[in-house]
Protein backbone atom coordinates (compact mmCIF):
# COMPACT_ATOMS: atom_id res chain seq x y z
CA UNK A 1 0.00 0.00 0.00
CA UNK A 2 0.77 3.71 -0.59
CA UNK A 3 0.19 6.04 1.70
CA UNK A 4 -0.02 9.41 -0.61
CA UNK A 5 -0.53 11.83 1.73
CA UNK A 6 2.84 10.94 3.38
CA UNK A 7 4.04 10.77 0.08
CA UNK A 8 3.31 14.21 -1.59
CA UNK A 9 3.68 16.31 1.89
CA UNK A 10 5.71 19.06 1.28
CA UNK A 11 5.40 19.20 -2.14
CA UNK A 12 4.64 22.31 -4.39
CA UNK A 13 4.01 20.73 -7.95
CA UNK A 14 2.37 17.51 -8.33
CA UNK A 15 1.67 16.22 -12.35
CA UNK A 16 -0.33 13.17 -12.67
CA UNK A 17 -0.96 11.16 -16.07
CA UNK A 18 -2.68 8.11 -17.62
CA UNK A 19 -1.75 6.38 -20.89
CA UNK A 20 -2.28 7.51 -24.65
CA UNK A 21 -5.51 7.35 -26.05
CA UNK A 22 -6.69 7.64 -22.06
CA UNK A 23 -10.40 5.46 -21.40
CA UNK A 24 -12.67 5.91 -18.55
CA UNK A 25 -10.06 4.54 -16.38
CA UNK A 26 -7.37 6.61 -17.33
CA UNK A 27 -8.97 9.81 -17.16
CA UNK A 28 -11.98 9.18 -14.17
CA UNK A 29 -8.40 7.90 -12.01
CA UNK A 30 -6.32 10.89 -13.08
CA UNK A 31 -9.35 13.77 -12.35
CA UNK A 32 -10.08 11.63 -8.98
CA UNK A 33 -6.38 11.71 -8.07
CA UNK A 34 -6.04 15.42 -8.62
CA UNK A 35 -9.05 16.63 -7.02
CA UNK A 36 -8.35 14.17 -3.92
CA UNK A 37 -4.64 15.85 -3.42
CA UNK A 38 -6.31 19.58 -3.67
CA UNK A 39 -8.15 18.72 -1.50
CA UNK A 40 -5.61 17.53 1.31
CA UNK A 41 -2.47 20.21 -0.03
CA UNK A 42 -4.71 23.07 -1.00
CA UNK A 43 -1.46 25.10 -1.60
CA UNK A 44 -0.17 22.60 -3.89
CA UNK A 45 -0.28 22.83 -7.66
CA UNK A 46 -1.49 20.00 -9.15
CA UNK A 47 -1.69 19.26 -13.09
CA UNK A 48 -3.19 16.42 -15.18
CA UNK A 49 -1.19 15.61 -18.41
CA UNK A 50 -3.37 13.87 -20.73
CA UNK A 51 -4.22 13.68 -24.71
CA UNK A 52 -7.68 15.25 -25.04
CA UNK A 53 -10.16 13.21 -23.06
CA UNK A 54 -13.64 12.54 -25.08
CA UNK A 55 -16.26 14.95 -24.48
CA UNK A 56 -18.85 12.41 -22.65
CA UNK A 57 -16.42 12.86 -19.28
CA UNK A 58 -17.04 16.44 -19.53
CA UNK A 59 -19.30 16.69 -16.50
CA UNK A 60 -16.27 14.80 -14.55
CA UNK A 61 -14.15 17.30 -11.63
CA UNK A 62 -11.31 19.03 -13.49
CA UNK A 63 -12.16 17.93 -16.69
CA UNK A 64 -11.69 21.72 -18.36
CA UNK A 65 -8.30 22.07 -16.31
CA UNK A 66 -6.87 19.38 -17.83
CA UNK A 67 -3.51 20.24 -19.91
CA UNK A 68 -3.21 18.54 -23.26
CA UNK A 69 -0.12 20.47 -24.53
CA UNK A 70 2.74 18.54 -23.45
CA UNK A 71 5.06 21.64 -23.15
CA UNK A 72 8.16 21.46 -21.77
CA UNK A 73 8.35 22.56 -18.10
CA UNK A 74 10.81 25.17 -16.73
CA UNK A 75 10.90 23.05 -12.95
CA UNK A 76 10.77 19.59 -12.75
CA UNK A 77 7.36 17.98 -10.99
CA UNK A 78 8.29 17.19 -7.34
CA UNK A 79 5.89 14.47 -7.28
CA UNK A 80 4.61 12.54 -10.71
CA UNK A 81 1.80 9.62 -11.02
CA UNK A 82 1.40 7.67 -13.15
CA UNK A 83 -1.95 5.84 -13.38
CA UNK A 84 -3.46 3.08 -14.84
CA UNK A 85 -0.21 1.91 -17.06
CA UNK A 86 3.94 1.46 -16.80
CA UNK A 87 6.23 4.26 -18.59
CA UNK A 88 6.06 3.59 -21.90
CA UNK A 89 2.49 4.25 -22.62
CA UNK A 90 2.44 7.61 -20.70
CA UNK A 91 3.27 9.22 -24.11
CA UNK A 92 5.11 12.37 -24.42
CA UNK A 93 4.17 12.78 -20.03
CA UNK A 94 6.71 10.65 -20.23
CA UNK A 95 9.23 13.36 -19.69
CA UNK A 96 7.81 14.90 -16.92
CA UNK A 97 7.81 11.47 -15.23
CA UNK A 98 11.34 11.27 -16.21
CA UNK A 99 12.16 14.59 -14.73
CA UNK A 100 9.95 14.33 -11.66
CA UNK A 101 12.08 14.02 -7.91
CA UNK A 102 9.46 11.37 -6.92
CA UNK A 103 7.53 9.19 -9.21
CA UNK A 104 4.86 7.17 -8.34
CA UNK A 105 3.28 4.03 -10.09
CA UNK A 106 -0.63 2.65 -9.57
CA UNK A 107 -2.02 0.62 -12.42
CA UNK A 108 -3.95 -3.13 -12.42
CA UNK A 109 -2.23 -3.93 -16.02
CA UNK A 110 -0.57 -7.75 -15.33
CA UNK A 111 1.73 -6.49 -18.05
CA UNK A 112 3.47 -3.60 -16.04
CA UNK A 113 5.76 -5.04 -13.88
CA UNK A 114 6.00 -1.18 -11.99
CA UNK A 115 7.70 1.28 -12.81
CA UNK A 116 9.28 4.73 -11.25
CA UNK A 117 10.51 4.84 -6.88
CA UNK A 118 7.46 3.69 -6.05
CA UNK A 119 4.90 1.12 -7.39
CA UNK A 120 1.86 -0.95 -7.16
CA UNK A 121 0.50 -3.02 -9.81
CA UNK A 122 -2.51 -5.17 -8.67
CA UNK A 123 -4.07 -6.94 -11.69
CA UNK A 124 -6.44 -8.84 -9.74
CA UNK A 125 -8.32 -5.37 -9.05
CA UNK A 126 -11.06 -4.31 -11.93
CA UNK A 127 -9.73 -1.12 -12.31
CA UNK A 128 -6.91 1.94 -11.59
CA UNK A 129 -10.39 3.42 -10.40
CA UNK A 130 -11.05 1.17 -7.86
CA UNK A 131 -7.23 0.54 -6.29
CA UNK A 132 -7.40 4.24 -5.85
CA UNK A 133 -10.32 4.31 -3.53
CA UNK A 134 -8.47 1.68 -1.16
CA UNK A 135 -5.29 4.51 -0.93
CA UNK A 136 -7.65 6.94 -0.45
CA UNK A 137 -8.44 8.28 3.35
CA UNK A 138 -12.27 9.42 2.98
CA UNK A 139 -11.64 12.31 5.14
CA UNK A 140 -10.19 13.87 1.67
CA UNK A 141 -13.34 12.63 -0.32
CA UNK A 142 -16.20 14.30 -2.02
CA UNK A 143 -18.74 13.79 -3.87
CA UNK A 144 -16.90 14.65 -6.93
CA UNK A 145 -14.16 12.43 -6.62
CA UNK A 146 -16.83 9.36 -5.59
CA UNK A 147 -18.13 10.39 -9.30
CA UNK A 148 -14.59 10.34 -10.69
CA UNK A 149 -14.03 6.52 -9.09
CA UNK A 150 -17.26 5.49 -10.35
CA UNK A 151 -16.66 6.31 -13.25
CA UNK A 152 -13.15 5.15 -13.73
CA UNK A 153 -14.61 1.39 -11.91
CA UNK A 154 -17.34 1.67 -14.84
CA UNK A 155 -15.46 1.51 -17.84
CA UNK A 156 -13.09 -0.69 -16.94
CA UNK A 157 -15.78 -3.40 -15.39
CA UNK A 158 -18.16 -3.00 -18.43
CA UNK A 159 -20.53 -2.01 -15.67
CA UNK A 160 -19.84 -4.90 -13.65
CA UNK A 161 -19.80 -7.08 -16.22
CA UNK A 162 -16.01 -8.51 -17.12
CA UNK A 163 -14.67 -11.15 -14.78
CA UNK A 164 -12.50 -8.66 -13.26
CA UNK A 165 -15.92 -7.54 -10.95
CA UNK A 166 -14.76 -8.83 -7.77
CA UNK A 167 -17.14 -8.46 -4.54
CA UNK A 168 -14.81 -5.81 -3.13
CA UNK A 169 -15.23 -4.06 -6.90
CA UNK A 170 -19.05 -3.92 -5.80
CA UNK A 171 -18.56 -3.05 -2.22
CA UNK A 172 -16.38 0.55 -3.13
CA UNK A 173 -18.89 0.96 -5.86
CA UNK A 174 -21.78 0.89 -3.50
CA UNK A 175 -20.05 2.81 -0.64
CA UNK A 176 -19.17 5.51 -3.91
CA UNK A 177 -22.76 5.37 -4.78
CA UNK A 178 -23.46 7.05 -1.11
CA UNK A 179 -22.36 10.02 -1.99
CA UNK A 180 -25.03 10.70 -4.55
CA UNK A 181 -24.73 10.98 -7.86
CA UNK A 182 -26.76 10.93 -10.94
CA UNK A 183 -25.45 7.19 -11.88
CA UNK A 184 -27.99 5.78 -14.28
CA UNK A 185 -27.28 8.74 -16.60
CA UNK A 186 -23.67 9.05 -16.05
CA UNK A 187 -23.48 5.26 -17.20
CA UNK A 188 -25.55 5.82 -20.06
CA UNK A 189 -24.03 9.04 -21.29
CA UNK A 190 -20.39 7.35 -20.56
CA UNK A 191 -20.32 4.25 -21.25
CA UNK A 192 -23.45 3.40 -23.55
CA UNK A 193 -25.10 5.57 -25.72
CA UNK A 194 -23.46 6.64 -29.25
CA UNK A 195 -23.42 9.43 -31.72
CA UNK A 196 -25.49 7.78 -34.93
CA UNK A 197 -22.36 7.80 -36.74
CA UNK A 198 -20.78 5.80 -34.17
CA UNK A 199 -23.82 3.48 -34.65
CA UNK A 200 -23.20 3.24 -37.93
CA UNK A 201 -19.62 2.27 -38.04
CA UNK A 202 -20.55 -0.32 -35.81
CA UNK A 203 -22.93 -1.76 -38.04
CA UNK A 204 -20.86 -1.85 -40.83
CA UNK A 205 -18.16 -3.46 -38.55
CA UNK A 206 -20.44 -6.14 -37.74
CA UNK A 207 -21.57 -6.55 -41.12
CA UNK A 208 -18.18 -6.73 -42.32
CA UNK A 209 -16.30 -9.02 -39.73
CA UNK A 210 -15.12 -12.33 -40.71
CA UNK A 211 -15.30 -15.26 -38.79
CA UNK A 212 -11.92 -18.06 -38.81
CA UNK A 213 -10.70 -21.08 -36.54
CA UNK A 214 -13.94 -22.49 -37.47
CA UNK A 215 -16.05 -19.30 -35.82
CA UNK A 216 -13.72 -19.48 -32.96
CA UNK A 217 -12.27 -16.23 -33.66
CA UNK A 218 -13.78 -13.21 -35.33
CA UNK A 219 -12.26 -9.76 -37.05
CA UNK A 220 -13.31 -6.66 -38.50
CA UNK A 221 -10.98 -4.33 -39.70
CA UNK A 222 -11.65 0.37 -40.14
CA UNK A 223 -8.86 0.87 -42.65
CA UNK A 224 -7.70 4.53 -43.41
CA UNK A 225 -10.32 4.85 -46.39
CA UNK A 226 -13.43 3.46 -44.97
CA UNK A 227 -12.48 6.09 -41.34
CA UNK A 228 -12.24 9.35 -44.08
CA UNK A 229 -15.60 8.35 -45.69
CA UNK A 230 -17.16 7.68 -42.39
CA UNK A 231 -15.36 10.58 -41.06
CA UNK A 232 -14.43 8.56 -38.08
CA UNK A 233 -11.81 8.74 -35.29
CA UNK A 234 -10.40 6.23 -33.19
CA UNK A 235 -12.44 7.55 -30.27
CA UNK A 236 -15.66 6.19 -32.38
CA UNK A 237 -14.30 2.29 -32.08
CA UNK A 238 -15.52 2.16 -28.24
CA UNK A 239 -17.29 -1.19 -28.11
CA UNK A 240 -17.37 -2.41 -30.98
CA UNK A 241 -14.51 -4.99 -30.09
CA UNK A 242 -16.80 -5.65 -27.22
CA UNK A 243 -19.90 -6.22 -29.53
CA UNK A 244 -18.08 -8.74 -31.43
CA UNK A 245 -17.04 -11.30 -28.15
CA UNK A 246 -20.68 -11.04 -27.61
CA UNK A 247 -21.31 -13.39 -30.30
CA UNK A 248 -22.37 -16.65 -29.74
CA UNK A 249 -19.34 -19.34 -30.22
CA UNK A 250 -16.60 -16.98 -30.35
CA UNK A 251 -14.32 -17.05 -27.88
CA UNK A 252 -11.35 -14.38 -29.32
CA UNK A 253 -12.33 -11.13 -31.16
CA UNK A 254 -9.95 -8.89 -33.23
CA UNK A 255 -10.21 -5.66 -34.09
CA UNK A 256 -8.01 -3.71 -35.89
CA UNK A 257 -7.65 0.04 -37.70
CA UNK A 258 -5.33 1.50 -39.50
CA UNK A 259 -3.34 4.06 -37.84
CA UNK A 260 -1.06 4.62 -40.82
CA UNK A 261 0.12 3.15 -43.98
CA UNK A 262 0.71 -0.69 -42.81
CA UNK A 263 0.78 0.24 -39.36
CA UNK A 264 -2.71 -1.33 -37.42
CA UNK A 265 -3.81 -0.60 -33.35
CA UNK A 266 -5.56 -4.04 -32.37
CA UNK A 267 -7.81 -4.35 -29.66
CA UNK A 268 -8.33 -8.23 -28.34
CA UNK A 269 -11.14 -9.80 -26.17
CA UNK A 270 -11.50 -13.03 -25.42
CA UNK A 271 -13.60 -15.88 -23.30
CA UNK A 272 -11.85 -18.10 -20.59
CA UNK A 273 -10.34 -19.85 -23.31
CA UNK A 274 -7.72 -17.30 -24.35
CA UNK A 275 -5.55 -15.11 -22.33
CA UNK A 276 -5.72 -11.96 -25.09
CA UNK A 277 -3.03 -10.08 -22.95
CA UNK A 278 -0.39 -13.24 -23.98
CA UNK A 279 -1.19 -12.52 -27.73
CA UNK A 280 -0.79 -8.90 -27.15
CA UNK A 281 2.49 -8.69 -24.94
CA UNK A 282 3.82 -10.91 -27.54
CA UNK A 283 3.36 -8.46 -30.46
CA UNK A 284 5.09 -5.65 -27.54
CA UNK A 285 1.65 -4.42 -26.11
CA UNK A 286 -0.65 -6.07 -23.05
CA UNK A 287 -3.27 -5.14 -21.07
CA UNK A 288 -5.60 -8.12 -19.38
CA UNK A 289 -6.38 -11.52 -19.48
CA UNK A 290 -9.59 -10.82 -21.24
CA UNK A 291 -9.01 -7.60 -22.94
CA UNK A 292 -5.49 -6.49 -24.41
CA UNK A 293 -4.18 -4.49 -27.54
CA UNK A 294 -0.97 -3.87 -29.63
CA UNK A 295 0.16 -2.05 -32.71
CA UNK A 296 1.52 -4.29 -35.53
CA UNK A 297 2.89 -3.39 -38.59
CA UNK A 298 2.11 -5.00 -42.03
CA UNK A 299 -0.52 -5.55 -43.91
CA UNK A 300 -4.15 -6.46 -42.34
CA UNK A 301 -3.46 -10.36 -43.89
CA UNK A 302 0.18 -10.18 -41.94
CA UNK A 303 -1.15 -8.72 -38.98
CA UNK A 304 -4.33 -11.45 -38.90
CA UNK A 305 -2.26 -14.48 -39.62
CA UNK A 306 0.40 -13.52 -37.50
CA UNK A 307 -2.33 -12.60 -34.53
CA UNK A 308 -4.01 -16.06 -35.32
CA UNK A 309 -1.05 -18.32 -34.69
CA UNK A 310 -0.62 -17.22 -31.25
CA UNK A 311 -3.68 -17.57 -30.56
CA UNK A 312 -4.14 -20.99 -31.76
CA UNK A 313 -1.79 -21.75 -29.46
CA UNK A 314 -3.46 -21.46 -27.25
CA UNK A 315 -6.60 -23.52 -28.41
CA UNK A 316 -6.39 -27.09 -26.73
CA UNK A 317 -7.10 -28.78 -29.64
CA UNK A 318 -4.12 -26.82 -31.66
CA UNK A 319 -1.54 -28.93 -33.26
P1 LIG B 1 -8.47 -1.52 -25.82
O1 LIG B 1 -8.63 -2.70 -26.70
O2 LIG B 1 -9.76 -1.15 -25.16
O3 LIG B 1 -7.76 -0.37 -26.46
O4 LIG B 1 -7.51 -1.97 -24.65
C1 LIG B 1 -7.76 -3.11 -23.86
C2 LIG B 1 -6.75 -3.20 -22.73
O5 LIG B 1 -5.45 -3.40 -23.27
C3 LIG B 1 -6.66 -1.92 -21.91
O6 LIG B 1 -6.44 -2.28 -20.58
C4 LIG B 1 -5.47 -1.21 -22.47
O7 LIG B 1 -4.87 -0.42 -21.50
C5 LIG B 1 -4.58 -2.35 -22.93
N1 LIG B 1 -3.84 -1.98 -24.16
C6 LIG B 1 -4.38 -1.65 -25.37
N2 LIG B 1 -3.42 -1.38 -26.27
C7 LIG B 1 -2.24 -1.54 -25.63
C8 LIG B 1 -0.86 -1.38 -26.04
O8 LIG B 1 -0.53 -1.04 -27.18
N3 LIG B 1 0.08 -1.61 -25.07
C9 LIG B 1 -0.25 -2.01 -23.80
N4 LIG B 1 0.75 -2.23 -22.92
N5 LIG B 1 -1.51 -2.16 -23.39
C10 LIG B 1 -2.51 -1.93 -24.28
MN1 LIG C 1 -7.63 0.48 -16.37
Amino acid sequence: MIDLIKECEGAAKIGISGHVRPDGDAIGSCLALRRYLANAFPDAKITVNLEQPPRIFHELVGYDEVRTDFAPEDEPYDVYFALDCNRERLGPAGAYFDSARKTINIDHHVSNPGEGEIHLVLPEISSTGELLYTLFDEKYMDREIALALYVAIIHDTGVFQYSCTSPDTMRVAARLMEYGFDFPRMIKETFYEKTYLQSQIMGRCLMESIRFMDGRCIVSVVDKRTAEFYGVLPKDYEGIVNQLINIKGVDCALFLYETDTLEFKVSLRSTPAVDVSKVASYFGGGGHVRAAGCTMKGTFHDCVNNLSQRIAEQFPDAE
